[in-house]
């Protein structure tokens, strides 16, 4: 699938990630806010007032959302345009919203596997896996509003559990990861308690650090090239100078709620956030040891380290004329 489309646009969007999830004020959000309403900041043409100074007011956790372009194909594709104003369609809408946005994330980790050359005695049941994913995620507006009342965020338009099929695409991805991790030696940190620790410079060439605990960890130039972070937390961690330029199934939301600098290496299809140029919005005065603090938001989308998922977070939503 083309990467773009797994890409928040949120031009094209409805405000959805504005308003499906609960908020909890935390670090990350200043404000609390029940799921299915909207947040005081959105603004009537579905933009965000404060999108300049989302941080400075107390939003980081908005810079770091992406929701892997499920926000625009539910609004304009599963709904045809309709959006969340319209009380019937409210439920649902905000329900698919929360299953599209795990089918896409699983879409984005497919589409890196199949482009890993390791990974090529696979392609076949990637392939299927993808073709299912997007089966599951392309249903249009007579599905969506065929009388679907039971749609509980689990469940796809067609009834197929999705958490099921996260599961099989999940042990598929990590067949593919070992694959491309086979013969560096790379650490086994799955789960790893690794919070505020000190990796400078480490070599984690390789490493398994899938759903480890990177929060405020100190990374800076450590080398990560080829290593294995999906669902790692790595919120706060200092990532300047680091080599993730090969690191396997890097999310967005994962990059964007760390610390790098302009030499931090990145995939190509990784874009450099805005925060992390020194010309840009400061990061709060968190320590490693406030970072550390669990996360309170709540937001749509998998759980972090469930299955293949990567940790929920929030995107910025860009603002009239930006
Ligand atoms: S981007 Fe964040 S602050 Fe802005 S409207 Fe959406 S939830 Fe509110």
């Amino acid at each position: 699938m083309d990467r773009s489309e797994l890409r928040a646009d949120c031009e094209r969007c409805v405000g959805l990630c504005c308003v499906a999830p609960a908020l909890s004020a935390s670090a990350d959000f200043a404000i609390d806010k029940p799921a299915g309403q909207p947040c005081p900041n959105l603004r009537p043409d579905f933009r965000c007032g404060i999108h300049d100074q989302l941080r400075q007011r107390g939003f980081p956790g908005c810079t770091a959302y992406d929701c892997f372009g499920a926000g625009q194909r539910v609004a304009q594709v599963t709904f045809a345009g309709r959006d969340w104003r319209t009380p019937e369609v409210a439920a649902r809408l905000f329900a698919a919203f929360g299953v599209m946005r795990q089918l896409h994330e699983l879409l984005w980790y497919l589409t890196e596997a199949l482009a890993l050359p390791a990974a090529r005695p696979m392609c076949d049941e990637l392939g299927r896996a993808a073709a299912e994913t997007e089966r599951l995620a392309g249903h249009g507006p007579d599905a969506a509003l065929a009388g679907l009342d039971g749609l509980d965020g689990q469940d796809s338009l067609d009834g197929r559990d999705v958490g099921a099929h996260r599961t099989e695409v999940g042990a598929l991805l990590r067949r593919g990861s070992e694959l491309a991790r086979a013969g560096l030696g790379g650490r086994g940190l799955v789960g790893a308690g690794l919070v505020g620790r000190n990796l400078r410079g480490a070599d984690l060439r390789g490493a398994d650090l899938r759903g480890a605990y990177l929060v405020g960890a100190d990374l800076t130039g450590a080398g990560l090239r080829l290593a294995d972070p999906v669902g790692a937390d790595p919120r706060g961690a200092r990532l300047g100078r680091a080599d993730l330029g090969t690191t396997l199934f890097l999310t967005q939301p994962q990059v964007a709620s760390a610390r790098g600098d302009d030499g931090t290496a990145l995939p190509a299809w990784i874009s450099r956030p805005v925060h992390w140029s020194p010309q840009g919005i400061p990061w709060p005065a968190a320590s490693a040891h406030e970072a550390a603090t669990p996360r309170r938001s709540v937001r749509s989308g998998p759980a972090p380290r469930s299955g293949p998922a990567a940790p929920g977070s929030r995107r910025s939503r860009r603002s009239a004329g930006s």
